[in-house]
């Protein structure tokens, strides 16, 4: 088990259990401000804004994570990960094909 921006593995699955009227299932300030929430776009799944799906993102009390710097990452993020699939795909795994560039 991984944590994942700051968060255990644990305490994201005890965040994330079906609410049985226990109240002291809640983020602390602390987690709200590092970013994380229940997504309503994902139905209540728990993200952090360093996270993907941060990107569907549109709850408004998340506005202020939602700065430019971030959102161009993530857009950078999306194109690199498409264009690994896309390698994958064509089964082209070419990090070492350079030799023809040698003696230019
Ligand atoms: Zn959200």
């Amino acid at each position: 088990m991984s944590d994942k921006h700051k968060m255990t593995q644990e305490r994201w699955n005890y965040l994330m259990q079906p609410f049985n009227g226990d109240e002291s299932v809640m983020l602390t300030a602390q987690e709200l401000d590092d970013g994380w929430h229940w997504c309503d776009e994902w139905d209540g799944l728990l993200i952090h804004s360093d996270d993907r799906e941060f990107e569907h993102c549109k709850c408004d009390f998340m506005k202020k994570f939602r700065t430019p710097e971030r959102m161009e990452k993530m857009k950078q993020q999306q194109a690199l990960d498409d264009k690994a699939d896309i390698d994958n795909a064509l089964g082209f795994f070419g990090p070492n094909d350079n030799n023809e560039m040698d003696g230019i």
